[in-house]
């Protein structure tokens, strides 16, 4: 038999995730507490602007790095909400999610075995999409730290690194801790990577969604270093429609998009047209999200540390990073998987996103589904529990 597979894609779903996955994916009557898949639908606004496209045959190839009138709502939408501001729609690809971005980011900075920063615990896809790309991850070690990144763990990890590493991809508010950070301690980190000639990659994918603070993008403190990825899905309900762009230094952007160009061609368009009019929507019109997000926040928070969870408050995002109650063991893999099968609901263990042991113990909620569905799946976590604690 021909040997057609590359043995370095079957390596890379680690076999733990994909064993866990499977034997929790058949469950009858789950409730799914695992996905940042927001619990509302997309606006009509968006929805209906999308229709528009279609039927006015918006339905041919489009700008391989993006839509004109995106790129521009692009622009546009960054300066109104961040303060960020680049010369031109040169600056900006538009990307399918944020996902394809990395691609394209990864592939441009990094050759076969370069090293990438990575601050863990991190999204887990961020792992095997580097893979993909021939990058090796370098994870930072932010559990000693209350999850946040300084200077020191930056430099510390950088001495160790035993691959050449030209970039570090920093995700704030961070999932899954939903830890960010503040203006002064975003200049402390950029002063590090710019002394340490490191390129930023910053997904800021949740800076919509902080609670009772400000995002400051990377992009406005180190401009000459860094890409900014953000996208559509989470801040408008709309990962279903997979939109999300890159904006840097043109001279940087232009060597992406040699990149970007030839994986995706273009986005479609009708997607790209309501995307446009997702970015024309005011940000007050929006808000009744967040402020759901928030509450979920707070009844989660609250909720699980009277089970005897622990955790850190979470500033964004909408995930809870929590360390199992001393008296239900230290393998997060071990009891996510008795919680679905007896439990019927399902989270994800906390080594899903981490190279380090200290993450064992822990699990990621996701608290981005509707208030019922959230108070469901809880009392479902607080029944095993009890059931666990009375055996
Ligand atoms: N980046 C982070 C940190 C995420 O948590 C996610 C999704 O959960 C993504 C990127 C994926 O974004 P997109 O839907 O734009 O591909």
């Amino acid at each position: 038999m021909p040997k057609p597979l590359n043995q370095d894609i079957i390596d890379l779903t680690p076999d733990r995730l994909l064993t866990f996955q499977r034997s929790v994916s058949g469950i009858d009557g789950l409730v799914s507490l695992t996905l940042g898949e927001p619990g509302f639908a997309t606006p009509d606004v968006i929805k209906n602007a999308t229709i528009a496209s279609i039927q006015s045959n918006r339905s041919h190839y489009g700008d391989s790095q993006g839509e004109p009138a995106l790129r521009q709502a692009v622009l546009d939408y960054m300066k109104d909400r961040y303060d960020l501001v680049y010369p031109s729609i040169d600056n900006v690809i538009v990307t399918v999610g944020v996902t394809e971005a990395m691609q394209s980011i990864f592939k441009t900075f990094l050759a076969p075995g370069d090293g990438l920063l990575i601050p863990d615990p991190a999204y887990g896809s961020y792992f095997s999409a580097l893979s993909v790309a021939g990058g090796v991850a370098v994870p930072i070690n932010t559990s000693k730290n209350a999850y946040k990144l300084t200077p020191a763990l930056v430099e510390e990890t950088l001495a160790q690194a035993e691959v050449p590493v030209k970039a570090i991809l920093f995700n704030y508010p961070n999932n899954p801790t939903g830890v960010t950070y503040d203006k002064a301690e975003l200049e402390e980190l950029a002063a590090c990577f710019k002394k340490l000639d490191l390129w930023v990659i910053s997904d800021e994918i949740y800076s919509e969604l902080t609670y009772g603070r400000d995002h400051y993008s990377m992009g406005n403190i180190l401009p000459d270093q860094t890409v900014v990825v953000n996208g559509l899905s989470k801040s408008h309900a709309m990962t279903g429609y997979r939109l999300g762009f890159i904006l840097g230094p043109q001279a940087i952007i232009k060597e992406m998009q040699k990149v970007h160009g030839p994986l995706v061609f273009a986005v479609p368009t009708f997607i790209q047209d309501g995307a446009t009019a997702a970015l024309k929507i005011p940000k007050e019109d929006l808000t009744f999200m967040v402020e759901a997000y928030q509450e979920n926040r707070d009844y989660a928070k609250n909720f699980l540390e009277d089970l005897g969870f622990d955790l850190v408050t979470p500033e964004g995002a909408f995930y809870l990073f929590a360390r199992l109650p001393e008296d239900m063991g230290n393998d997060g893999w071990d009891f996510a998987e008795k919680l679905a099968h007896e439990g019927k609901v399902s989270v994800i263990p906390g080594s899903a996103f981490s190279f380090f042991e200290e993450a064992n113990p822990f699990l990621r909620f996701s608290y981005a589904a509707d208030m019922a569905q959230l108070k469901e799946g809880l009392n479902r976590v607080a029944a095993y529990v009890a059931k666990v604690r009375a055996d």
